[in-house]
């Protein structure tokens, strides 16, 4: 679904991903992890077109993705931004529907889809009718996974989308996305820090540290036997998360 083959991009001087290759398999989940800074938003958002490389290539599900192309495949992948990225003066509503209406559903198809799509995400559906200040935390990235989830995409990019909970709303909401991945068969790529997620949601890790993936496979055979320092540090500074 997902193949990226040698992309690299620098920032001025910084080099922000070394050439790296990464494939995601129709319907599997997989988890990019480490610390700031390593790289994991920038390859992420290369998928989507956002980033564009500065060499390589990026085919989703057969398209390459280019300047003609990106707009087409944004529209088919469902894209939870880093801090949620909802519009402040809009609310969750307006938030969520936004692209269904700029592609031309009408009102009602629009309200009908964010009803069940409330419901599938567990946010009441009388907060869909708030401003993001006027929602917490845990609400807000509800709604966020609301916006990405309106169109019934089969493929989901998600940076950090349960960041800055607190344990018990992200327990309870990673058990939630877990179903809705589930249900929708999408492929994920999921960004995070948090192991316990990874161990719960992702078939596959990466894990990224300054720029490179340093190690990648299932959780468990990575925490087992961790290839560098640096997977080592990161896996022991959360063992206790791990099953
Ligand atoms: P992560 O998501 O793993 O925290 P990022 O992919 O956001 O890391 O960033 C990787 C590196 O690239 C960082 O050093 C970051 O400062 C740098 N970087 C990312 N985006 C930009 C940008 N638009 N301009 C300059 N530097 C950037
Ligand atoms: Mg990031």
């Amino acid at each position: 679904m997902i193949r990226l083959r040698g992309v690299a991009k620098r920032y001025g001087p910084d080099v922000a991903l070394w050439p790296t290759d990464l494939d995601v398999a129709r319907g599997e989940v997989v988890a990019l992890l480490g610390t700031s800074g390593g790289g994991k938003s920038t390859l992420l958002r290369m998928i989507l077109g956002l980033v564009v490389p500065d060499a390589g290539t990026v085919t989703v599900d057969g398209t390459e993705v280019t300047a003609a192309t990106a707009d087409a495949v944004r529209r088919r992948a469902g894209y939870v931004v880093q801090g949620g990225g909802l519009f402040p003066h809009l609310t969750a509503r307006d938030n969520a529907g936004l692209v269904a209406r700029h592609l031309g559903w009408s009102a009602a198809r629009t309200d009908a889809r964010l009803a069940e799509l409330a419901d599938l995400t567990a946010l009441a559906p009388g907060l869909l009718d708030r401003f993001p200040a006027e929602l917490s935390g845990g609400q807000r990235q509800r709604a966020a996974l609301l916006r990405a989830l309106v169109l019934g995409p089969g493929l989901l990019l998600l940076d950090e989308p349960l960041g800055a909970l607190d344990p018990i709303t992200r327990d309870a909401l990673q058990t939630d996305l877990g179903r809705l991945i589930r249900d929708l068969g999408a492929t994920v790529v999921l960004v995070t820090h948090d192991l316990r997620e990874a161990a719960v949601l992702a078939d596959r890790v990466a894990v990224m540290d300054g720029g490179y993936v340093v190690q990648r496979g299932p959780l468990a055979e990575v925490a087992a036997a961790p290839a560098t320092p640096f997977v080592e540090a990161f896996v022991e500074a959360q063992r206790y998360a791990l099953p």
